[in-house]
Formats: C-alpha cells, sequence, structure tokens
C-alpha cells in the first residue's frame, strides 16, 4: 500500500509505443471523498503506460473501495467502484494550465488519479439509488415500511426539485 502513484518510465524509454503494464496499491493520505460519512480504504490502480515521445499516455481502471453509512438512512456499507482513467502526461510543459507534467524518468500520477476520483464518483454516497431515508420526525427506516408520521413528503420533494444551485 503506497501514499503515491509514481511511475518509473525506464522500460517504457526503450519501448516506444508500447503499452506496459503498471499495478499499485494506493491509500490516499487524505479523505479525498465529498461524503460525510465514509472513507476510501484503497484505491487499486491497474494501468497501462505507453511513451508516446515526448508525451506519455495512462489508461486503465481505478478500483475505489469506499466504506461507509447511507447518506440518507445510515445503513452501512461496502463498495467497490471502477473508474475508468484516460490521462496524457506532457514533458516538462503542459499544453494547459490543466494539463498534468512529468520530467525525468519517473511519473507521479498522484494527483492525476485524485483528481479523477474526485470529479468522477457521485455526489452522494447511498446504499440503492433510490434510498427513501429515515422519517424525519421518528426515526423509521422509511426503506423498511412507511411510519405514520405526518411530514408532507411529497411537498418537500417538490421544493427541493426548484431550488437552483
Ligand atoms: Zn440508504
Ligand atoms: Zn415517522
Amino acid at each position: 500500500m503506497f501514499e503515491k502513484v509514481i511511475i518509473d518510465l525506464t522500460d517504457n524509454f526503450a519501448h516506444e509505443g508500447e503499452a506496459i503494464e503498471f499495478c499499485t496499491e494506493y491509500k490516499p493520505t487524505e479523505n479525498l471523498l465529498p461524503y460525510p460519512n465514509a472513507e476510501l480504504s484503497n484505491v487499486s490502480v491497474r494501468l497501462t503506460a505507453t511513451f508516446t515521445k515526448p508525451n506519455v499516455l495512462l489508461q486503465g481502471t481505478l478500483s475505489c473501495y469506499i466504506r461507509g453509512f447511507c447518506d440518507r438512512c445510515l445503513a452501512e456499507i461496502s463498495r467497490q467502484t471502477d473508474l475508468s482513467f484516460n490521462q496524457i502526461f506532457y514533458k516538462d510543459v503542459a499544453d494547459d494550465e490543466d494539463g498534468y507534467v512529468y520530467s525525468g524518468s519517473k511519473l507521479d500520477a498522484t494527483k492525476a488519479i485524485c483528481d479523477e476520483i474526485v470529479l468522477s464518483l457521485p455526489i452522494a454516497f447511498l446504499c440503492k439509488e433510490d434510498c427513501k431515508g429515515l422519517c424525519p420526525k421518528c426515526g423509521t427506516n422509511l426503506n423498511d415500511g412507511q411510519c405514520d408520521c405526518d411530514v408532507s413528503r411529497e411537498n418537500a420533494f417538490a421544493a427541493l426539485k426548484n431550488l437552483k444551485f
């Protein structure tokens, strides 16, 4: 388990145009997730690195293992989410300011991988897409059945729909 994802490009430089496999387990030092009650336990990185002189192309999959509790009903969840990863690393200078760069024979993909995780995961961590959550009055898990509280749920949801973010 590593706190950085660093790829040694020596083999790539010797085999221009060849997709060379790279696999590692990555453990982020800080919790990247936007979820209040969940954390990333680790990320399996399975990539190929291709040297397309002078740049390097990384392609593959990031498997994120997330453990925590549903944002709505607090059910315990342990889940693997696969994200595809496809990124060019420019030699020394990026084409634009958002581009990623490498120099020398070591490529540090940590930031690019963190960015991909932050941007690609869904905004909410839910046990299921249509999780009904807990009753705000009595705390009944509404996935298991209705309670008798009168909380005019329809109105609350209609108001939410009209909110502009
Ligand atoms: Zn839930
Ligand atoms: Zn209730």
